[in-house]
């Protein structure tokens, strides 16, 4: 397994702002200790994040405005990062692969698992693990480091993403023992 962690919308307009999820913070204890733990065992830690062009993005018609690019809003939480050796890939739709390089810096990375994390579980998270499920990568989703804005939109998304894209569902704790089992040895 040679899996990156990828975290979706984990920006300040989405915790804090514009946007803002107060079931985000449920998430960010369990999610800095998955990103450390990731960042330890040599796994890459890719933010996807929103980064809009004002007055044009399609989306706005549904959600208004949010996340523009080069604004402090469309920047990650400093609760979370991003930290040297972290990598940053803007995104204009809810799929994190959709008119961005993330494919490109997945297959050069060499990475054959993803570790979806952040927000939605049933909008952005949904829409990544579709484009990820498309392009034959396994998908690991940390059911404590996924949120949406309610609790059911949060569980039947998570049920969606293990029945139609084959998640592996585990907490955040089972994941990095994983990270730690698999990471190569050191010292
Ligand atoms: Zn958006």
């Amino acid at each position: 397994m040679k899996p990156a962690v990828v975290v979706v919308d984990m920006l300040n307009d989405f915790v804090h702002g514009a946007l803002k999820c107060e079931r985000a913070r449920q998430i960010l204890e369990p999610l800095g200790r998955l990103l450390d733990g990731a960042r330890n065992a040599g796994v890459p830690v890719i933010f996807s994040n929103d980064a809009h062009v004002p007055e044009v993005d399609h989306e706005f018609s549904i959600w208004g405005p949010h996340a523009i690019a080069g604004t402090p809003g469309a920047q990650v939480i400093p609760e979370l990062g991003p930290k040297p050796g972290d990598y940053q890939v803007p995104k204009r739709r809810y799929s994190g692969f959709y008119g961005t390089d993330l494919e490109m810096l997945l297959r050069e990375l060499g990475v054959d698992t993803v570790i979806l994390t952040g927000l939605h579980t049933n909008i952005c998270v949904r829409h990544t693990a579709a484009d990820a499920f498309y392009r034959g990568y396994r998908i690991v989703v940390p059911t404590d480091g996924v949120q949406a804005f309610t609790e059911e939109d949060h569980k039947s998304g998570l049920e969606y993403l293990k029945q139609v894209y084959g998640a592996q569902l585990i907490p955040v704790s089972e994941v990095l023992e994983r990270l730690a089992a698999s990471a190569p040895a050191t010292g």
